[in-house]
């Protein structure tokens, strides 16, 4: 972040404004707003500037700007056309350890003025650093229409009964407690002003009363899917209650985009891998979910893809229901239906497949020629094979062996939907070449026809040198499978 965004309580304290013109009239009507002690200095000042200033008692001091009115600022803002005496005014505050703004001058700046959606005592302020102050008015502009206007009082509301709520209850149930409120009659009554305050403040003591009587269970489980990476790849559903959830727990699968819209104050727990520590055993995953649940946490489990292909979700909901706790389970977008978007190639098309396989090799599978063939007889299904990147070549070759033509299309996709995909195109014969034996991860191994739809995009000489980092490796994903599986061939 090139400008860090802070919430500045700027009043009652001195800010100066060099300048008379238009450009400095707008900016002193957006710090009236602030409460500061604004004056103005500048060799001329427009009559409307003049009239503003003296019907809000501002100091008005129309001479030309001298080093010396900087002094005690708290802020200075340049609003002038003429470049040296902006450049002078910045020189000075930067040597007086001032921040200073000269409008639309970043280089001579040390803050900018954001877009605002003043809900007052609720502020939203938008910034592109400068880089298209077009783009943040729109933006401003989608959040305007999305605010109610009476938000503010809402908020006010709130806050008058900020403390008692404090007082009331325990931390983690007052999170609850606001949000019921927010979202239910007293929020919208408020908002649509069809309550006076007396009876809506009425109607939260109340709720307040029950809710502190009532200190039932809140705890449960939200098993979510994350999608295969690109975090616009979420549901709403899934969004929502990740935002909800006080502790999220989650392993190298879920991407970073996606952990980021947690809510910023809920405890994120990793039960993947981490270099030199053992993953978490699936015991202790169920057991760590139970145990906050009854700690009356809402916990986000977030998993990869979906939660119930090659998840191990199922696993995680027995041993929840088996404790009693609540749970929803909410579908994501699985790394097969991710990637064959990304790759603007469908699973199934008339004529070419008629169905799709999702399939994974245990180890108990590699030898077994029943498993194979099995494989080799659904000519006109796609397969795609998940966990299947440090193993391409081995099932390349015993699908030939069990009789598929050699020149079945096959491909491989890593990292799908992120910004570290890619893919090798080729045949059951070629694809193991075109990929020398690397390892992938996170990888799909798709065969079938419509792995020829796929557009290639091999590797060049160039793209090699300066291979994507994938955003998990083989290692970290597969700690304890991989070694043995691949002993095994
Ligand atoms: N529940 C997940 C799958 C978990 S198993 C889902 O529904 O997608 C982990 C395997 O998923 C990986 O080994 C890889 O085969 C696949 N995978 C997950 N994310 C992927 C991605 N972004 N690109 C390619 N494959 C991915």
């Amino acid at each position: 972040m090139k400008y860090f965004p802070f919430f500045f309580n700027i009043q009652k304290k001195p800010v100066l404004i060099v300048g008379g013109g238009a450009i400095a009239q707008r900016k002193v009507e957006l710090l009236l707003r602030s409460g500061c002690a604004l004056r103005v200095v500048a060799a001329t000042i427009t009559p409307a500037l003049s009239a503003l200033l003296q019907l809000h008692q501002a100091k008005t001091e129309v001479r030309r700007y001298r080093t010396d009115d900087i002094n005690n600022c708290t802020l200075v803002v340049c609003a002038t056309d003429d470049s040296s005496l902006n450049q002078r005014v910045s020189e000075d505050c930067r040597r007086a350890g001032i921040p200073i703004n000269v409008v639309d001058c970043p280089a001579l700046s040390d803050f900018i003025f954001p877009a605002l959606i003043d809900r007052s005592p609720l502020v939203v302020a938008v910034s592109t650093a400068g880089a298209s102050p077009v783009l943040a008015r729109r933006v401003r502009e989608k959040i305007e229409t999305a605010l109610p206007m009476t938000l503010g009082k809402l908020a006010e509301f709130c806050d008058r009964f900020r403390q008692k709520v404090k007082q009331t209850l325990p931390a983690t149930r007052r999170r609850l407690f606001w949000e019921q409120v927010l979202d239910g009659n007293i929020g919208e009554s408020i908002l649509t002003g069809q309550s006076t305050d007396a009876t809506a403040a009425q109607q939260l003591q109340k709720h307040l009363q029950q809710f502190a009587d009532d200190d039932s269970d809140n705890g449960q489980v939200y098993l979510i899917g994350a999608g295969p990476g690109a975090a616009d790849l979420l549901t709403f559903r899934a969004l929502r209650l990740l935002q909800q959830a006080d502790v999220v727990v989650h392993d190298r699968l879920v991407s970073a985009d996606v952990l980021s819209l947690a809510r910023r104050d809920a405890e994120k727990i990793f039960v993947g891998k981490q270099r030199n520590q053992q993953m978490a055993s699936q015991e202790e995953i169920n057991q760590l979910l139970i145990d906050l649940a009854r700690k009356n946490l809402r916990v986000a489990r977030l998993k990869g893809g979906d939660p119930f292909i090659f998840g191990r979700g199922g696993e995680e909901l027995s041993a929840l229901h088996a404790a009693g706790i609540p749970t929803q389970v909410v579908p994501g977008i699985t790394a097969a239906a991710g990637c064959a978007a990304a790759l603007q190639m469908p699973l199934t098309t008339r004529n070419i497949a008629r169905s799709v396989r999702l399939v994974t090799v245990y180890q108990r599978d590699m030898h077994n020629d029943n498993f194979w063939s099995e494989l080799a007889y659904e000519h006109d299904t796609t397969q795609v094979f998940y966990m299947a990147g440090v193993m391409v070549d081995f099932i390349c070759q015993r699908l030939i062996a069990a009789g598929v033509a050699d020149d079945k299309p096959a491909l491989l996709v890593c990292g799908g939907t992120t910004a570290a995909q890619q893919h090798f195109c080729g045949t059951l014969a070629t694809l193991p070449q075109i990929i020398e034996g690397r390892w992938f991860s996170p990888a799909l191994l798709i065969i079938g026809d419509v792995a020829a739809l796929a557009r290639a995009d091999n590797e060049t000489q160039e793209t090699r040198n300066a291979i994507k980092q994938p955003f998990i490796t083989l290692q970290e994903e597969f700690p304890d499978v991989i070694p043995t599986a691949v002993a095994h061939y």
